[in-house]
C-alpha cells in the first residue's frame, strides 16, 4: 500500500495536521465522519477508534451499538480548502463490530466482497465516473434554491459566469487531493456542470465519488453557491446523471474487454458482462437510481435512458453505449445511474451482474440503433426490449423478490434498504403536488 502507519504519523506532524476525520458511508450513501485530534491518530491507526452505530440510520440496534473504524491507510488526504495551519485530514474507514469482524451493514464491505469474487475469476473491475451536478444560488439565509442567473449551455465558454470559476476551483482542489481530472465542462442545462475523473479500481472510484461530492459542495458554498446532485432538480431541462464507464482488467494487467478482431473492438467477455447487466438491470435500478426523484430524470427527451437496451453507436437514449475509444481505453458506459446512488452498493451490484453474465455466458440481446425516444414502444416491445422501472414503486417491486440482489447486498442491507425505500414511496404517494392542484382544483 501507499502509506504505512508511520508514514501517516510523520505526514500529519510535518504538515501540522490538527484534526482527522474518520469517514465512512451509510447504506443510503450519506458520508459520515467521526473527528479526532491528531493526539488520537495512533489509536485510530491501531483500529481502536469506536463510535455508536445506533446513531446511523440502517446500521444496528441500541443494544449492539459499538462499532470500530479501521482506516484504509491509502485514503489519507489533507483537505486543501481548510486552513493551512492546524490542517484537517481524512481517512476513509471500514466498519467493524466488537467481534473484530467486518460489519455486514457496511456498504464498503459489500463492494469488497464483490471485488473478491472478481479476483477469484481473475479480474479487477475498473470504473470511471462522469459526475453531473447543478450550481444554484442560495437565498439570504443561505438556504439552497433552484435559481440561477446563468445562461450558458453545453460546452459553452462563458467568461462572465461565476459558476465557471467555481467549477475550476473544484477541479483545482480535487487535483490537490490526488485526483486526476480528465475533463470538466458545462452541461446541457443552464447551471449544469460535469467533472470526469480518471478510471481507477472500483473501490478507489467509489471512495472518489464520495470525496468528490463533499469537495464540490464545500467549494461551491465558499463561493456562495449550492452544488446539488439531486437527479432532477428542475422540470423541462436535463437532469444530472452519473454515467459509469466500466472495464475489467485481467491478471496480466490487460483490458479484458479488448478484442481487435471484433467489429466493435469488444471481447466476448465484454459482451457477456453487458448481457449480465442488462439481465439484472431491473432489479438493481433501485440501487443506481434510488430516489422518488430519480425516476423523473428517466423520461424521454432528456438524454437519459428509458429502455433496457444497448447501442453500438454514440446513442444518448440507450442504457449502455460503447464509447468510441479503442485499445486500452475500451469500455462500456452505463448511463442510468445518478449521483444519489450509494456508489459502493450500486457498483457492487453492477460488478456482480456483469460477472454473472460471464459465468453463465449470457446471451446479449441485439443492439438497438437510433433514437429510442422517438421509436414506437410497440416496436421495441415486439423485439423484447423492456423499460427501466418508471417509478420508485416499480423499482421496489423488481428488487423485492430478487434473490440475486439479496445475495449481492447481504440480508442485513437488503432488508434495511427495502424497508426505507418502501417508506419513502409511501410518503411520496401521500403527497398532493402543486401540479395536481393546478391541473385539477379548478376543472373538477
Ligand atoms: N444529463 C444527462 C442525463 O441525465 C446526460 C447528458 C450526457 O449525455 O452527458 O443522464
Ligand atoms: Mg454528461
Ligand atoms: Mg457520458
Amino acid at each position: 500500500s501507499k502509506y504505512s502507519k508511520e508514514d501517516i504519523i510523520r505526514l500529519a506532524e510535518e504538515e501540522d495536521v490538527e484534526f482527522i476525520r474518520l469517514q465512512f458511508t451509510d447504506i443510503f450513501g450519506m458520508l459520515k465522519n467521526v473527528a479526532i485530534t491528531s493526539s488520537q491518530l495512533q489509536k485510530a491507526l491501531d483500529n481502536r477508534c469506536m463510535f455508536d452505530g445506533s446513531a446511523i440510520e440502517g446500521f444496528v440496534r441500541i443494544d449492539e451499538s459499538d462499532m470500530y473504524l479501521y482506516p484504509d491507510l491509502d485514503t489519507f488526504e489533507i483537505f486543501p480548502w481548510r486552513p493551512q495551519q492546524g490542517k484537517v485530514a481524512r481517512l476513509i474507514c471500514d466498519v467493524y463490530g466488537v467481534d473484530q469482524k467486518p460489519f455486514i451493514g457496511d456498504p464498503r464491505y459489500v463492494l469488497k466482497r464483490a471485488m473478491e469474487r472478481a479476483k477469484e475469476m481473475g479480474y479487477v473491475f475498473n470504473v470511471g465516473p462522469e459526475c453531473e451536478f447543478f450550481l444554484f444560488h442560495t437565498d439570504e439565509e443561505g438556504r439552497p434554491t433552484t435559481q440561477t442567473h446563468e445562461t450558458a449551455g453545453y460546452f459553452d465558454v462563458a467568461p462572465i459566469d461565476l459558476a465557471e470559476n467555481v467549477r475550476r476551483d473544484i477541479v483545482l482542489n480535487l487535483e490537490d487531493m490526488g485526483f486526476e481530472v480528465e475533463a470538466s465542462h458545462h452541461e446541457i442545462a443552464p447551471a449544469q456542470h460535469e467533472i470526469d475523473f480518471q478510471y481507477e479500481n472500483v473501490l478507489r472510484s467509489a471512495d472518489n465519488i464520495m470525496t468528490f461530492k463533499m469537495a464540490a459542495k464545500t467549494i461551491a458554498k465558499r463561493h456562495g453557491l449550492h452544488a446539488t446532485f439531486m437527479p432532477k432538480p428542475k422540470e423541462g431541462v436535463n437532469g444530472s446523471g452519473m454515467h459509469i464507464n466500466m472495464s475489467l482488467e485481467d491478471a496480466t494487467g490487460r483490458n479484458a474487454f479488448v478484442d481487435e478482431s471484433d467489429s466493435l473492438g469488444l471481447s466476448s467477455t465484454a459482451y457477456y458482462f453487458m448481457a449480465g447487466i442488462l439481465h439484472h438491470m431491473k432489479a438493481m435500478t433501485i440501487l443506481t437510481n434510488p430516489l422518488v426523484n430519480s425516476y423523473k430524470r428517466l423520461i424521454p427527451g432528456y438524454d437519459a435512458p428509458i429502455y433496457i437496451a444497448w447501442s453500438a453507436t454514440s446513442n444518448r437514449s440507450s442504457l449502455i453505449r460503447i464509447p468510441s475509444s479503442k485499445g486500452a481505453g475500451t469500455r462500456i458506459e452505463l448511463r442510468c445511474p445518478d449521483s444519489a446512488m450509494n456508489p459502493y452498493l450500486a457498483l457492487a451490484a453492477c460488478l456482480r451482474a456483469g460477472l454473472a453474465g460471464i459465468e453463465k455466458q449470457m446471451k446479449l440481446p441485439e443492439c438497438v440503433q437510433g433514437n429510442m425516444f422517438i421509436m414506437a414502444p410497440e416496436c421495441l416491445e415486439k423485439r423484447g426490449v423492456e423499460r427501466i422501472p418508471e417509478t420508485l414503486g416499480d423499482a421496489i417491486e423488481a428488487f423485492e423478490h430478487d434473490g440475486f440482489m439479496r445475495d449481492v447486498l447481504g440480508e442485513h442491507i437488503f432488508i434495511k434498504y427495502l424497508e426505507a425505500k418502501k417508506k419513502e414511496w409511501r410518503e411520496f404517494r401521500a403527497q398532493v403536488t402543486d401540479w395536481e392542484v393546478s391541473e385539477y382544483l379548478y376543472k373538477y
